[in-house]
């Protein structure tokens, strides 16, 4: 019998995940199948107990599960620990663990574009993502500026993750986030604003303002390829990255981790493309 994984979360019906893993599965000439599985809040419960079961022999997590997941689990790797959140649920030596790719997947996507380390870095928003991303830039040793609407949320992130460094907050709503951000050579958007069926599908998080010549603009958000806030930074002359690589690339870890096969990363990239194109078309 072919083995299942899937991605649980709620809602799902956005997820390009089924198309670029089962494209690996597909490459790699193993017998499994990788699908959705909507998972609401109440079900969360039944779900991990399938898994116990062998139900599924792997799972990804998304919003709004990858915290309260390792409650679930017989353990969670060095990673997810660090980041409060897990978003693999993998099988080894009979124990039920987690790990968090998103944070290996944003240094390797700043490493693919060449981008300095030792930089001062934005980042925009405080939740899941940002928990990411403020690990992936303070391993990089980076000096992190945190903008978030919520100054409470920016704390709480900030304390949970790395409560030993001095970051700063601002404001999003600051009239100074336009002097701060273009002393920044890095600016991480983790927000869902600009996010196809998000709060705010039609806006950048930053006024035109925050940005300027030469800076690196990284959107985490990958559904439009190209955000309002992507199409500003380009217009401004930064060099911009979209979400959809580290979508691909934390994809890719978790399928290590459940295979031990090295992911066939091109064709997980095309596959991701073209189910994207087809969704969006
Ligand atoms: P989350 O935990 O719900 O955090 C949402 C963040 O967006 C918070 O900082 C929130 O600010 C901010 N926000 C929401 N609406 C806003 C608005 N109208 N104005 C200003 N700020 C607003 O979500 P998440 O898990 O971090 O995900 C955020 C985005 O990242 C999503 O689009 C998700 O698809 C994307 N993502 C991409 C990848 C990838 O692999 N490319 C991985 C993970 C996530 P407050 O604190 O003020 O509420």
């Amino acid at each position: 019998m072919s083995d299942c994984y899937g991605a649980i979360g709620y809602p799902l019906g956005h997820t390009v995940s089924p198309a670029f893993q089962q494209a690996a599965f597909d490459e790699l000439g193993i017998d499994a199948t990788y699908m959705a599985i909507e998972t609401p809040t109440s079900d969360l419960s039944r779900r991990m107990s399938e898994v116990r079961n062998g139900r599924w022999a792997g799972l990804n997590v998304t919003i709004p599960h990858k915290s309260a997941i390792p409650r679930f689990l017989d353990g969670t790797a060095e990673t997810a620990a660090a980041a409060g959140a897990v978003n693999t649920i993998y099988w080894r030596n009979g124990r039920l663990l987690g790990e968090n790719t998103d944070v290996p997947a944003i240094g390797t996507v700043l490493e693919n574009a060449e981008v300095k380390k030792g930089i001062r870095a934005l980042v925009v928003g405080a939740g899941g993502a940002a928990r990411a991303a403020l690990l992936s830039l303070t391993a990089r040793s980076d000096d992190v500026v945190i903008a978030n609407r919520t100054r409470s949320n920016a704390e709480a992130t900030i304390n949970a993750v790395t409560p030993e460094q001095e970051i700063e907050i601002l404001d999003l709503n600051s009239p100074s986030i336009g002097k701060v951000a273009t002393e920044c050579e890095l600016i991480v958007n983790t927000t869902s604003v600009g996010m196809s069926g998000g709060p705010a599908p039609d806006e950048s998080p930053l006024p035109t303002s925050a940005l300027r010549l030469g800076q690196v603009v990284f959107d985490v958000v990958y559904r439009p390829e190209v955000t309002p806030l992507l199409a500003q930074a380009a217009e401004a002359g930064c060099r911009t990255i979209g979400g959809l690589e580290m979508l691909v690339i934390q994809g890719a870890l978790s399928f290590e981790l459940w295979t031990g096969k090295p992911a066939p990363l091109d064709t997980m990239m095309r596959a991701a493309r073209t189910a994207l194109a087809t969704d969006s078309g």
